[in-house]
């Protein structure tokens, strides 16, 4: 059985190939330069572990929707917590 790409849906090789730590799934990532593959993902140092692990473009996009989303969501606390004020009251 062929393994697919969890991001292009393209077969994978058994070479140029890494297991997304995030979905599990196989993903493309070309381990040398001259490989005719499209890199459908791209390691990553794992900030808990500190070791490398690997990530497909869909968790990528994923996950940087959610730290959008955090951020956002840090900025708008943050300004409440300075511009609200006068909460003392009571
Ligand atoms: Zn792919
Ligand atoms: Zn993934």
């Amino acid at each position: 059985m062929q393994e697919k790409c969890v991001v292009c849906q393209q077969p994978v090789d058994e070479v140029n190939v890494a297991r997304c730590t995030y979905c599990g799934k196989h993903f493309h990532l070309a381990w040398s330069v001259d490989s005719p593959i499209e890199n459908c993902g791209r390691p990553l140092i794992d900030d808990t572990s500190q070791s490398m692990v690997f990530i497909c473009n869909r968790c990528q996009e994923l996950l940087e929707r959610q730290r959008a989303m955090e951020e956002e969501f840090r900025e708008r606390r943050d300004r409440e917590l300075k511009g609200g004020g006068g909460t003392n009251d009571r």
